[in-house]
């Protein structure tokens, strides 16, 4: 098994006095797809939002999240991209006045603090992945298709060269062809060596991209293994792949 890049260990997140995650232990290999599935309300984006350091002002977060073997929980955002870890938010939150390459740029920003000046090769690459923002990379991010702007934001993400990609709901609103782009991409990236953490409504497409998985329902894993293995159990089956 690959050394992890990120492990967690007994995430408790509190809103207020209300415990939303009760203690959550996750490891993401390099260069592994790392699957969250769950209902709604099951604490998934609190999840992700503890790990990127972005929780609300009255929510506080406990426990150990290692990034390459450094616990970052005591850092704020721009540290832990700096250290490797991206999220990709539900909301993609893109700048949707400005041109697509200035938002891909903007991902870049840990970088240019560093006083890193060229984001060329990187550029390149996101535009290797994903060639239509090439040819769109003038045009302005909120005149986009869903499909673009979530390539956009992956795109942005991947500008800031991460070892942990954190994905929330990638396919979110996007028709089934889209959703087979982006997930194509995903399991692209994966084998550059990042590890992925995803977080997916559609258990279908994120059990068949990923490698490891665990199902979250109401703030605790009550199932884990290989993605592979959940996707033949029959709750899983009955609960999450049955309608769709
Ligand atoms: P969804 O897929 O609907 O986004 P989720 O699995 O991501 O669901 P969360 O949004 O993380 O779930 O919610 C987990 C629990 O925390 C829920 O009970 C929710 O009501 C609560 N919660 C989430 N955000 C807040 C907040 N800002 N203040 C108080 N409670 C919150």
């Amino acid at each position: 098994m690959a050394a992890p890049i990120l492990a967690v260990k007994d995430l408790r997140v509190a809103y207020g006095k209300v415990e939303a995650l009760h203690g959550l232990n996750i490891v993401v290999p390099a260069g592994r797809i790392v699957t969250v599935i769950g209902p709604n309300g099951a604490g998934k984006s609190t999840m992700l939002n503890a790990l990127a350091g972005a929780l609300v002002p009255n929510a506080s977060a406990t426990g150990a999240v290692l990034l390459d073997g450094v616990d970052v929980g005591g850092y704020p955002v721009e540290g832990r991209v700096a250290r490797g870890m991206s999220l990709v938010p539900e909301s993609r939150d893109l700048f949707t006045t400005m041109s697509v390459e200035d938002n891909l740029l903007l991902g870049a920003y840990t970088r240019y603090k560093r006083g890193e000046k060229d984001y060329a090769a990187q550029l390149d690459d996101v535009y290797a992945l994903f060639p239509r923002l090439r040819e769109r990379r003038a045009q302005a991010a909120g005149t986009m298709s869903g499909g673009e702007r979530q390539m956009v934001a992956l795109g942005r993400a991947l500008m800031a060269r991460p070892t942990l990609l954190m994905l929330d709901e990638p396919s979110l609103g996007l028709a089934p062809l889209i959703v087979k782009e982006i997930f194509r991409v995903i399991v692209r990236l994966k084998e550059t060596g990042v590890g992925i953490l995803l977080v997916e409504q559609n258990a279908r497409a994120a059990l068949q991209a990923a490698d490891y998985a665990y199902v979250l329902e109401t703030g605790g894993v009550v199932l884990e293994g290989a993605a592979a293995d959940l996707a033949n159990d029959p709750n899983v089956i009955a609960t999450y792949l049955g309608l769709n």
